[in-house]
């Protein structure tokens, strides 16, 4: 039976949904607010696991292709201590093929193929049960009615509110986002420091961390604990007041920001906001690079560099759902990936999008009538919830140890999760 469905949302969890039905021959329209698949960088890079995004691009016929693609020198990674001593050196055998990194525009190019992809079409308001089916309305005033309506939207979802009066809150850690090109030519120092994957610093309550994307482009995230508001005045909220390096811990920061939404993802946005508050400009490059590098103060300078060439900083306050998110089903709408579970950047959230994706997918398809189509749907969202709830406490708790008091647990966690 051919059903309408609709798919809000091109990111790694609507499009594999999108692709594996393509592959079963079942129409599915999908519905991007993008203006086009450039119309903003794609982001860092991804590692797919082999029980989670790797199952899932088997199951959209994608594997070979993604192996042909990815990088599993990438799943190297190194530990640092803040005087630039190396503390750990992983890096995966020659037949690794565990968690290979793939650049997200690959990922994007790989799943999109034959795909039609609607651009431009931001929707504002999904309402379930009207007598034509579940109504689509759409930032430019049109409307569209479909059987089945797939949320994949992200952390902002225009699709969950009608299912769910759940919004993210902020966890009291911040990414600053730069990047790096050619490093290869351009830092080969850095290069060296960074290796063929990814590598960390762990400090209190802060972190340096470095990635590899292919073509020698690295993106670095400074991490740190601090309210949301940190830039209005980072003397005070950072530590930065005459104290340096290891002593000057920003506190947990669990108690500010909670519910409050910039209206920015936890990924996906590409420039800083120039502030209006007093205090940093968040869109002065020159000015956040001297914050940032008071805030890690007495780290050895080779780390340091790794702050000191990047043209553009991203501000990237990471929000959460909460770990155990569920709704009432409701017939006709569902939600997938960040939209349904989002959680701290641990490298689950498009894994676990992308597999819900192909399974939803592949129960569609099986679905012969309206009632095991929502018979299917329901049974997807109770496998989801079980499945993302278990995940998101587990990088909820890891990312209280990656950014933490005390370093050694940031260690300790990769010590556990290497073996
Ligand atoms: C720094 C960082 C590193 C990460 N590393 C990893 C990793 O290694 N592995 C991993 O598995 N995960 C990782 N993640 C998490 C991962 O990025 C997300 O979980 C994943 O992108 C979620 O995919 P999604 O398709 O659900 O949502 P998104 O990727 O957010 O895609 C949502 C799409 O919906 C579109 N959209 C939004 N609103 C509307 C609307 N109203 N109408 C129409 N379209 C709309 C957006 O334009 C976007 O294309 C990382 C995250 C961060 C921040």
């Amino acid at each position: 039976m051919r059903h309408r469905i609709a798919v809000v949302g091109g990111g790694p969890a609507g499009l594999t949904f999108a692709r594996v039905l393509h592959r079963h021959d079942h129409p599915v329209t999908i519905l991007e607010r993008d203006s086009a698949p450039d119309a903003r960088p794609p982001g860092g890079t991804l590692d797919l696991h082999d029980q989670l995004g790797q199952l899932a691009l088997d199951k959209a016929g994608l594997l070979a292709e993604y192996h042909a693609l990815s990088r599993p020198e990438g799943q190297a990674m190194r530990i640092l201590d803040t005087d630039g001593t190396v503390l750990r050196d992983w890096r995966p055998r020659p037949d690794e093929r565990a968690n290979p990194e793939i650049d997200r525009g690959q990922l994007r190019d790989l799943l999109l193929g034959p795909m039609d992809v609607q651009w431009g079409r931001g929707v504002t308001e999904v309402v379930p049960g009207t007598r034509d089916g579940v109504l689509v309305r759409f930032a430019d005033g049109r409307e569209e009615t479909f059987d089945l309506v797939v949320g994949a939207d992200g952390a902002w979802s225009r699709v969950r509110p009608a299912l769910s009066s759940a919004t993210p809150h902020y966890t009291g850690v911040t990414y600053v986002e730069t990047s790096l090109d050619d490093v290869d030519t351009r830092h080969p120092d850095l290069a060296r420091l960074i290796g063929d994957g990814s590598m960390a610093v762990y400090g209190v309550n802060r972190a340096l961390v470095a990635q590899r994307n292919s073509g020698g482009h690295v993106k670095v995230y400074a991490q740190f604990r601090a309210p949301l508001d940190w830039h209005t005045n980072p003397d005070r909220h950072l530590g930065l007041n005459g104290r340096a390096g290891q002593d000057a811990g920003t506190g947990t920061g669990r108690d500010v920001g909670t519910g409050v939404g910039t209206g920015r993802d936890t990924g996906m946005d590409d420039s800083m906001d120039a502030s209006t508050d007093a205090g940093l400009d968040l869109g002065d490059v020159e000015a956040v690079r001297s914050s940032l590098l008071a805030l890690f103060d007495g780290w050895a300078a080779p780390v340091l560099d790794l702050l000191c060439h990047g043209t553009a900083f991203a501000h990237r306050p990471l929000y959460v759902l909460p770990a155990s998110h569920t709704w009432t089903h409701v017939p006709g709408v569902t939600l997938l990936g960040d939209a349904a579970h989002l959680m701290p950047p641990l490298g689950v959230g498009a894994n676990l999008g992308m597999l819900e994706g192909a399974e939803l997918a592949e129960s569609v398809v099986a679905a012969s009538s309206p009632g095991d189509l929502d018979k299917a749907v329901h049974a997807f969202e109770e496998q989801m919830w079980a499945r993302a709830s278990n995940r998101a406490k587990f990088t909820m708790a890891g990312l209280d140890r990656l950014v933490s008091p005390d370093p050694a647990q940031a260690i300790a966690l990769f010590d556990e999760v290497q073996s």
